[in-house]
């Protein structure tokens, strides 16, 4: 055979031996088939030739192996793959001496190159590694590094705590913050004894009464039961001061996964929790005063009537002042606020232990838990409204005050807080209504009363939109000829459930809530449109109509343009309108309702005092009112009973009036007129109109039309 034939057949033996590229070497960097056949003719050089030196065959072994990527298994397989080759080449069995020679040589040189590319490879690895290590080392370095400088130029105090609670190390923030010394290597050079350097615990510093929550919490932290604590922790500086911190505790753990020691950032929170102490300060106590408002009052009611109380009884005591407003407005704001100033500071002294809060402008309120039973806390009403009474001293003023006290008391099972407040308040309206100056007990029944009026009141509004109220009309009567000139207007309401109201049961109410203003619109322009309907029919014979007005509707602004629109809708003739308007009405604001009630007489309505004499009566303001007339109230003639009239005392009054209105030229009605004996006596007297069940009781306006008929059928 040819030596280049035995030579590929060898490449090929040698390949299928060593199988084809592996999987890391890829397609492109398998045997190299050229370099292989080359390698081939010269192993078969050697194999023929007679001599060679060991070296040429350890080079061609090295050559080999390279040619192999220096795979371990081509060593493996060459003597075998050497000694077929010889044998196919030579055409017989190669001499067994010199192809060992060979074939030895050939290993060597294999193993040699096998050997020293493991060892590169080897050294190569071991620089990767030192330079791996060099870097994490360094990395660490940083981290270290990092960590120092937080952890001494950090503005807020770190403590490193080992497992057993004791100290490993603090930051200089920390240290400044508890007072702690130096550590030794800040220390100035001084000799001094050497100190005590057992590790110490840091609850050392711990305000006592947190001890046990910080042990507690460290050992829930160390057990890994939190990663993470944060609290609020009081601690003791050297100099005994308090600090108020927050800690955030965190757990670190070693590269085992065990618990290893636990980082703690100590904030100083002293500024703070001073400036939220303040502001909860304010939030519960009022600014003039400094005593507990409304919502310390509210909370403290709250815990007494919470499960963690052990209060069975509260009792609670409203005050306001007897006319503050008067003082307010009279004195100014600033000798106002004294006089709540030493009246607040009379209370405290007068209320002893008991809570006294300021829960609005002049109220109060005295907080007083498990009293021994109503009596006590009447007696105390008694005597916080005696020692109210002697004068305060306000500027260079002396100052009496009296003020309304209600009571109220209970068990915690058997009201709540908000009941038991309302409740006092109500009783407080109470001890006002009648008269200041005075306690009043909260009675159950009576507010049930007051509830039941109260929600008569709310249905007011809708009882309007459902068609409730009528209206029922009471002759006016000229007194001199017997004529009917006008009739009053006079409202009733069919309850559905209560049946027939008179103004009596719901007027009042009505004007308290503000439902008089809804109701007051309909009363006008249902009694215009009636009085329309009378002038289209009677024409002159038509009586006018006079409508009462309530003191919140004249002090409606809308109110003027509202009577001027009715006038407008119904096209009644302002004359044919009379408005009885009652002292009390034009007090609230005399210079603004005195404006109004030009209005009206400009626009040519008639205007009357109503109930006249029962109010402020005073002849100055009344020569000021543009009005046309006034009614004497009913109260005084009913006290015309005898038939000497004249030596009464209400005939004497009812004469001095009529006298008085007639110089004022205003136009005099006698209401509440029963009797024929009371009609003559007012007739005599000059009395210009009458009105009462003498004339004739309110009617409905089918019956008025019959009575207006009369006179025409007659
Ligand atoms: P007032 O304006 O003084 O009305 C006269 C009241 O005296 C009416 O009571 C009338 O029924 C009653 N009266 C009439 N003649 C006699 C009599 O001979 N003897 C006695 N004892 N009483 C007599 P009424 O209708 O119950 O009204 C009471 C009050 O209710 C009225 O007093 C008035 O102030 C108010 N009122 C009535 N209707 C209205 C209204 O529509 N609006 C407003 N704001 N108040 C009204
Ligand atoms: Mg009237
Ligand atoms: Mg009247």
């Amino acid at each position: 055979m040819s030596s280049a034939l035995a030579a590929a057949r060898f490449t090929e033996e040698w390949v299928g031996v060593l199988g084809g590229p592996t999987d890391a070497e890829g397609p492109a960097e398998g045997p190299d088939r050229g370099r292989l056949a080359v390698l081939a003719s010269e192993l078969t050089g050697l194999i023929r030739a007679d001599s060679w030196r060991p070296e040429q065959a350890q080079r061609l072994g090295s050559a080999l192996a390279r040619a192999q990527r220096h795979r371990p298994q081509g060593l493996g397989a060459l003597p075998r793959l050497v000694r077929l080759h010889a044998d196919t080449l030579l055409g017989e069995s190669a001499p067994p001496a010199l192809l060992d020679q060979l074939l030895g040589a050939l290993a060597t040189g294999y193993a040699r190159e096998l050997h020293e590319h493991s060892l590169t490879e080897h050294r190569l690895r071991l620089r990767e590694a030192r330079r791996t290590h060099r870097k994490v080392q360094r990395a660490l370095r940083a981290n270290e590094q990092r960590f120092r400088t937080v952890f001494t130029e950090l503005g807020v105090g770190i403590a490193l705590i080992g497992l057993d609670g004791t100290v490993l190390d603090v930051n200089p923030t920390l240290r400044g913050l508890l007072g702690l010394n130096p550590p030794e290597s800040e220390r100035p050079r001084i000799p001094r004894q050497r100190e005590n350097h057992r590790p110490r615990p840091l609850t050392e510093h711990v305000h006592p009464a947190d001890v046990d929550t910080v042990r507690e919490d460290f050992t829930r932290l160390t057990l890994g039961q939190h990663t993470r604590l944060p609290a609020e922790v009081r601690f003791y500086r050297t100099d005994g001061t308090l600090v108020w911190t927050h800690v955030t505790a965190t757990l670190v753990r070693d590269v085992t996964g065990r618990p290893d020691y636990v980082i703690a950032v100590i904030e100083d929170i002293t500024e703070r929790h001073h400036l939220r102490t303040r502001l909860r300060h304010q939030a519960y106590h009022d600014q003039l005063t400094r005593l507990p408002n409304r919502a310390l009052l509210d909370a403290q009611l709250r815990w007494a009537f919470s499960e963690h109380s052990d209060v069975r009884r509260v009792g609670v005591c409203h005050l306001d002042l007897d006319g503050f407003r008067k003082i307010n407005d009279s004195l100014g704001h600033e000798a106002a606020d004294q006089l709540l100033l030493a009246v607040a500071s009379r209370l405290q002294a007068l209320a002893g232990q008991h809570l006294v809060a300021r829960i609005g402008g002049d109220e109060f309120a005295i907080l007083v838990t498990d009293p021994p039973g109503v009596d006590y806390l009447c007696g105390l009403a008694k005597d916080v409204l005696a020692g109210l009474r002697p004068p305060l001293r306000i500027g260079t003023r002396q100052l009496e005050v009296t003020a309304s006290m209600g009571i109220a008391e209970d068990s915690v099972g058997e009201t709540w807080p908000g009941e038991l407040q309302r409740a006092a308040e109500s009783a407080r309206s109470w001890a006002k209504t009648a008269g200041g100056g005075r306690w009043v007990v909260f009675d159950p029944h009576r507010d049930a009363g007051e509830t039941s009026q109260f929600a008569l009141a709310a249905s007011v509004s809708g009882a309007v939109d459902r068609h409730e109220f009528h209206l029922l009309y009471q002759p006016l009567v000229e007194l001199a000829d017997g004529a009917l000139t006008g009739v009053e207007a006079l409202v009733r309401w069919r309850h559905p459930e209560l049946g027939l109201l008179g103004p009596a049961q719901f007027i009042d109410l009505a004007e308290r809530n503000g439902a008089i203003v809804p109701l007051g619109r309909w009363v006008l322009t249902e009694a215009c449109r009636q009085a329309r309907r009378w002038a289209d029919q009677f024409g002159s014979g038509a009586p006018y109509v006079s409508v009462n007005v309530a003191p919140r509707q004249l002090a409606e602004p809308g109110w003027l343009a509202e009577v001027s629109d009715v006038l407008a809708e119904t096209g009644l003739r302002p004359d044919r309108l009379q408005l009885e308007i009652t002292e009390r009405a034009v007090l609230v604001d005399e210079a603004s309702a005195t404006d109004t009630l030009h209005a009206l007489r400009d626009m040519g309505v008639r205007l009357t005092i109503d109930d006249f004499g029962t109010g402020y009566s005073s002849l100055s303001y009344l020569r000021r009112l543009p009005v046309h007339g006034l009614k004497i109230d009913g109260e005084f003639i009913r006290g015309l009973t005898c038939e000497d009239h004249a030596e009464s005392r209400d005939g004497k009054i009812v004469e001095a009036l009529i006298g008085m209105a007639h110089a004022l030229g205003l136009q005099v009605t006698a209401e509440w007129v029963e009797t024929a004996a009371q009609a003559r006596w007012l007739t005599n007297l000059g009395c210009d109109i009458g009105q009462g069940n003498w004339y004739g009781p309110p009617i409905t306006p089918f019956e008025l039309d019959e009575l207006l008929r009369r006179p025409l059928a007659g």
